[in-house]
Order: structure tokens, then sequence, then C-alpha cells
């Protein structure tokens, strides 16, 4: 049986079209969970919002990934913005008319040594101080949940959800659609229009909009982007490899993963699985201006992370890719559609033969995989800030756990951006802690 890609491709027929508007109130770069997120926010206060998309609604990381929507093992900065945005996921599971498949079957991380469980109950705590209520797991818990005691014990966040990746933002857009924003897909922003220190537009591949306020919300392309506004962000991207298993031999329904394996059950009666939290790093001119910056990242996890010689061409990080251009010339977003980077066929097989391990039920055999190119931060935490330039907001860098916090952060972007009380403490995501001296301290990556 041959083995299927990822469904989001240029081949699919642009779904969002139409001339774009001379000018409007609010510009967002980027159709990933963050930029539509955002713009559905601006819109319910009243704005007038523009999204253009360089590829396709979703297209890259907002599709590929796992579709975990966790509190458990995050940021303890991010925790009051990601429990926020699991209300919101609720919220609009609730609201839409078509089904994201939002379920609550809560998040495991499942240990394999007593150190992680050390590590499992220092976290468990101080989520306690956040009123988060995660427990821990003894062996025989996994057992009775997993039908396996290959695991000592577990973390457990039972108020934990999922949504289906495919479908959730695309469904998002549509209804971002209805409430009045107009999205453009195959419409890359070039640059911003900026006079005297403030934006008054953006030029895209099909013309200048006018508007006195940007929200960069573009993945993994942000840092290209903003450089040549002179806005230096040290983003960098590691490629991540999924694929579905067409069964569901595990008992659990939720989601789970230890240092090997992560794995979750679909709503269409498959298991999407993965090597773990491990990733490919492929390095470029960014990865060796930013080195020291990621060396305690790196000394952290560097069992879960691979060198790579070279970026593909077209990467944001490719040797090649254009770092200037002109408003008039075409940019490294419209070269590049869709970042699909190829899977790690390698490293899938391995993860194929560790799920059959622990849950027998025959060799695991994928019927789809794929990639994506996550965008990272050296401290594992976003950027979520406004910029130098007056106007303009930064939303990225969500370093691989985005998806579940893309409807809080667009709540928080959407009122950073139009100078209203954001109701969170945004200290550790803003763009100054890599100027102003501060410790770069990185959060769980988990
Ligand atoms: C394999 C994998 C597994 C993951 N698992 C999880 C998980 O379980 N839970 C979780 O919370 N997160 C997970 N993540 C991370 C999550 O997917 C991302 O953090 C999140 O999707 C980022 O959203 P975004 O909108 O910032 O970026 P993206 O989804 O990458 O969207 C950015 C968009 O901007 C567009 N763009 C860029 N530049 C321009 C431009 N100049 N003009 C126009 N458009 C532009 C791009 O084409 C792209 O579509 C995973 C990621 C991967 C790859």
């Amino acid at each position: 049986m041959p083995i299927l890609p990822h469904p989001i491709s240029m081949h699919l027929p642009a779904q969002f079209t139409g001339p774009l508007p001379p000018a409007c109130d609010v510009v967002v770069i980027g159709g990933g969970v963050m930029g539509v997120s955002a713009a559905l926010e601006l819109a319910a206060r009243g704005q007038k919002v523009v999204l253009c998309e360089k590829g396709r609604i979703a297209g890259e990381q907002s599709s590929r990934n796992w579709g975990w929507i966790r509190q458990q093992g995050r940021d303890l900065a991010e925790l009051p913005v990601m429990m926020e945005s699991l209300s919101l996921w609720a919220k609009h599971a609730k609201t839409l008319p078509s089904d994201l498949g939002f379920v609550q079957k809560g998040v495991v991380y499942l240990a394999l040594t007593s150190r992680e469980m050390d590590g499992f109950e220092t976290w468990a705590q101080a989520a306690r101080a956040h009123g988060l209520h995660s427990q821990l797991l003894s062996r025989s818990d996994v057992a009775a949940r997993f039908g396996t005691d290959k695991w000592v014990g577990g973390l457990e966040t039972p108020s934990d959800a999922r949504a289906e990746p495919w479908r959730a933002v695309p469904l998002l857009a549509d209804y971002a659609r209805a409430q009045g924003v107009m999205l453009r897909e195959d419409c890359a922003v070039r640059c911003l229009d900026v006079t005297n220190g403030a934006v008054t537009g953006v030029f895209t591949e099909h013309g200048r909009i006018g508007c006195n306020h940007v929200i960069v919300a573009g993945g993994a392309w942000s840092s290209l982007f903003l450089r040549r506004e002179g806005i230096d962000i040290p983003q960098l991207s590691v490629r991540s490899s999924v694929g579905i298993i067409p069964d569901q031999r595990q008992s659990y329904t939720g989601n789970a993963a230890d240092d090997r394996i992560g794995f979750r059950a679909r709503m269409d009666g498959g298991t999407s699985l993965a090597p773990g939290f491990s990733h490919d790093f492929y390095i470029g001119p960014d990865a060796f201006r930013h080195f020291g910056l990621y060396w305690p990242q790196f000394i952290k996890d560097y069992r879960a992370t691979r060198l790579r010689a070279m970026a593909p061409r077209g990467f944001p990080d490719a040797w090649g890719t254009a770092r200037r251009w002109q408003a008039d010339e075409v940019s490294p977003f419209e070269a590049m559609r869709i970042l699909s980077p190829a899977p790690n066929t390698r490293a899938l097989s391995r993860a194929a033969r560790d799920f059959t391990a622990a849950f027998g039920g025959g060799p695991a055999q994928f019927s789809h995989q794929w990639a994506g190119m996550i965008d990272m931060m050296p401290d594992v935490v976003p950027v979520i800030s406004k910029a130098p330039i007056a106007g303009l907001t930064i939303a990225t860098g969500l370093s691989g756990h985005g998806f579940g916090i893309g409807p809080g952060f667009g709540r928080v972007v959407a009122d950073l951006a139009l100078g209203r009380e954001v109701g969170h403490d945004l200290t550790r995501f803003r763009l100054e802690r890599f100027s102003d001296g501060s410790v770069i301290a990185p959060g769980p990556s988990l």
C-alpha cells in the first residue's frame, strides 16, 4: 500500500481569494492558528482585517501537528494563557457549525525512569499554584490505562484536549470569513511600508494595502521577514515527522508520549504516531549566528536533536535563501508557498517498532507520513510583543506547542495590537529579552 503524504498542498485550489482592498485597519501576515485566531478576535472588536497567506490556510505547522491542546508540561508563564485558550477551543467547538474534532480526553506523559517522575512531580507542584491539578500516576495506574506495565509511572492532566489539525484551523478560517475577515491565499507579504518609524501599509505580491497595524504571525518565516525590516529575532526551525497508522490498538483514548513515541487516537479511527519529541535540525547561517543562545537548550535536549548539514533549497535558513529583496521583487515567501519537508522515514519506522513493542497487534504500518518545520526560540517560549516599529506586533516562535495555545494568544495579540489591556503578564514573551542582557532560561521542551 502506498504511503500518502500530508493532504494540504498547492494542488488544492485556493479557498480564500478575491481582490485586495486598498486599505484596512489591520493586516495579519500568516494563515496558521496564530494568524487566524488573532484575525477572528480583531474582527470581533470591529476591526477591518485582511489576513494574507502565501500558500494555503494552515498549510504549514498548523495542520501538520499532533493536535494536542495541553496545559501539561507548559512553561508556567504560558499556563494562564493556555488555560484561557482551552476554554476558547471549547467555545469554538460549540459555536462552529462543523466538528473541529475537539475532545477533552487528557494528556499523559509516560516515564521510563524514576528521574523523569521527579521532573513530573516538580512541574505538577508548580502548576498547582496556578490552579491546575495534574496527577502523578503509579506504574499500576499507567497499566490500568494503557494495558501494559512497561512504564514506571506518568503524569496526567485529564482536562487536556485535542482537535484535528487538518480540520480545525481551516474551519476556524471559514468562521473568520463569516465574521468579516478578508482572507487571501496565494498572497505573500513581501515587506512593510514604514514612514517615520510607523507602519503605513504592507507590500504584497498583488500590491499594497494601507493600514496602521500589522501582526506578523509567519511561523518559521517570521525571522526572515522581520530581519529585512531591521528586527532580529533568534528564531530557528526543526523538522518533526508524523504518521498515521490506520488502527487504534492502544486502550487509552487520550494523548500520550514518552521519550520515544507520541501517539493519540484520531477521529477517523486511526492513530497519529510520532517519534516522541525528537527532531532534525538543519544547520544554516542563522544557526551559526544564534549558536550561543541555543547552546543551553541543545545541551538539555541533545539526545532529541539530530543535526543535518544543510537545509533544503528555499527553506527559511537555507544557505541560498535571499535575505534582502525589494517590494517589487519576488520574495522567498512566494518562492516556497508551503514549507513541506520530507518526513524522516527512519525515525518513523523506529516509532512504529516501539509502538508495536508497547501494544502488540502486528507490525504498525503507516497510511500517511509527513513532516513540519517547527519554529523555535532559544527559551522555548514565543515572542508576543510590540516591535520597535509603531503599529507592528509580533506573534511567533511558538516553539512546538502553538496549536493548543493559538486561540489564547490570538485573543491576547488582538488586544495588544489595539493597545488594550491583555489580562496576562507578557514579560517572558517580550522581544527585548534577547537584547537587554536578560538571562535566556529555556522552558520545558515537552
Ligand atoms: C509535527 C509537529 C507536531 C506538533 N504538535 C503540536 C501539538 O500537539 N500541540 C501544539 O500545541 N503544537 C504542536 N506543534 C506546534 C504547532 O503546530 C505550531 O506551534 C503552530 O501551528 C504555529 O502556528 P503559527 O500560526 O504560528 O505558524 P504556522 O502554522 O507555521 O503558520 C504560519 C503561516 O504563515 C505563512 N507565511 C509566512 N510568511 C508569510 C508571508 N510573508 N506572507 C504571507 N504568509 C506568510 C506561512 O505560509 C504559514 O502558513 C507541532 C508542530 C509540528 C510541526
